[in-house]
């Protein structure tokens, strides 16, 4: 069955092997690499390496075609052109870029975020913001949840044009949030919908052409790529719209005394040298994802989050703050314990790696009345056993204690 298939595929992950006894459970975190995409990144370096886009000479062309040919990977992996591609260092930067740009096309007057967003989804909108001088509204949660009238009063009452920025799941309680209702009500009401894909990109498959947003960002690292590589989506024609974010090599068409001209998108957007080993890594991590097929990797997901939510919630003491539609991620705190105790508890008795603190999103853990949790967040290469061991770990940990 599923859980034995898995088990199988985590041989293509060294860190296992190196590491028999880790029971990794912070995926949403970052993730491990497969053996295809660190001998990518290997193989570029020893057969490829030059700089893209500048030189004629036969060893830049092949990395040039590498290069674009990471590009088109990525492209047709979530349904768009690849000139609708643009590679950053990670969705932080992404969202980063499209705050300052957006912002500084003056086209805009207020920018819109729920409360339960990741800090690099919120303080970019909230400090670009208050620099330009434009209104920033945060939406209000119920638990860790976004109600669709809260969405609609606002959109309803901002000062427009107005841009709407979400997550697709939350990284801090693993919440699949209704965002395709959510893009639906913002265009409804004449809005831009950005969608944060950091934790929806590695759990779900994505249609960008069919879907009704106008720009994605994730990350490469979190999706079994490296570090260091992201990716920002986005319609053409409001690419060419904006503003580009950083300004230098690579990016520029005519450079005048006084005045610069652009060169088209993509590559008005990617200034300096780009994360060339970086894009090829990604491209590889996605082959990898989609060989497997997003169909088995949810499913399996959807198992061993079942599974975790029935073996934790019967330990006395745990509060389980997972919403009935969490995916992958499952955020817990014990009342006899502080969460930086039991998960350091967990790795060092029992080789268990959950992420304790607030998550990123100091905001939500303040809705919720605490200023920190544990966080197990399973991928593919998890199993059923170590859902056994993180369970076993913890009554460990409580005994331990006590
Ligand atoms: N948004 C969400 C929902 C995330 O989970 C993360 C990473 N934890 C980010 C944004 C930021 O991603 P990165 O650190 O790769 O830029």
């Amino acid at each position: 069955e599923l859980d034995e298939y898995f088990k199988k595929l985590k041989a293509d992950f060294p860190i296992f092997s190196e590491r028999p006894d880790l029971v990794y459970l912070d995926n949403a975190a970052t993730t491990q690499k497969p053996s295809a995409v660190i001998e990518k990144l290997r193989h570029f370096y020893v057969t490829a390496n030059a700089n893209v886009h500048r030189a004629v000479y036969r060893l830049a062309e092949e990395s040039t075609a590498l290069y674009e040919e990471s590009r088109k990977t990525v492209a047709d992996f979530i349904g768009t052109a690849p000139e609708e591609i643009i590679f950053t260092r990670g969705t932080t930067e992404s969202l980063n870029l499209l705050a300052y740009s957006l912002g500084l096309s003056g086209k805009y007057k207020s920018f819109i975020v729920p409360l339960f967003e990741h800090h690099s989804n919120f303080v970019p909108w909230q400090q670009i913001a208050h620099t330009l001088g434009l209104k920033f509204y945060p939406v209000k949660i119920h638990g860790g949840e976004l109600f669709l009238e809260d969405v609609e009063a606002i959109v309803k009452s901002c000062e427009k044009p107005f841009v709407f920025s979400m997550t697709g799941l939350t990284n801090s309680l693993g919440y699949r949030a209704p965002f395709e209702a959510v893009a639906k009500l913002v265009h409804s009401a004449g809005g831009i919908f950005v969608l944060d894909a950091a934790q929806l990109i590695p759990h779900e498959a994505f249609d960008f052409a069919a879907s009704d947003i106008d720009f994605l960002a994730f990350s490469g690292h979190k999706i079994l790529g490296p570090t260091g590589i992201g990716v920002l989506a986005g319609k053409k024609e409001l690419l060419e719209q904006i503003r580009p974010f950083q300004y230098g090599g690579e990016m520029i068409d005519k450079v005048g005394e006084q005045d610069t001209t652009f060169a088209p998108v993509p590559y008005k957007f990617e200034a300096g040298t780009p994360n060339i080993a970086g894009a090829a890594g990604l491209a590889e991590a996605l082959k990898y994802v989609k060989n497997i097929s997003y169909e088995k990797i949810s499913k399996h997901i959807e198992n061993l989050t079942k599974n975790a939510i029935e073996k934790l919630s019967v330990i006395p003491g745990l509060t389980l703050y997972c919403q009935k539609n969490c995916h992958g991620i499952i955020s817990f705190s014990h009342e006899n314990i502080h969460p930086h105790d039991l998960a350091e508890l967990l790795s060092r008795l029992s080789g268990v790696a959950v992420r304790s603190g607030h998550h990123c999103s100091q905001q939500q853990l303040k809705v919720l009345g605490v200023s920190s949790l544990c966080r197990a967040s399973f991928y593919l290469y998890n199993t059923h056993n170590d859902i056994d061991k993180l369970v076993a770990g913890i009554q460990d940990a409580l005994r331990w204690f006590s």
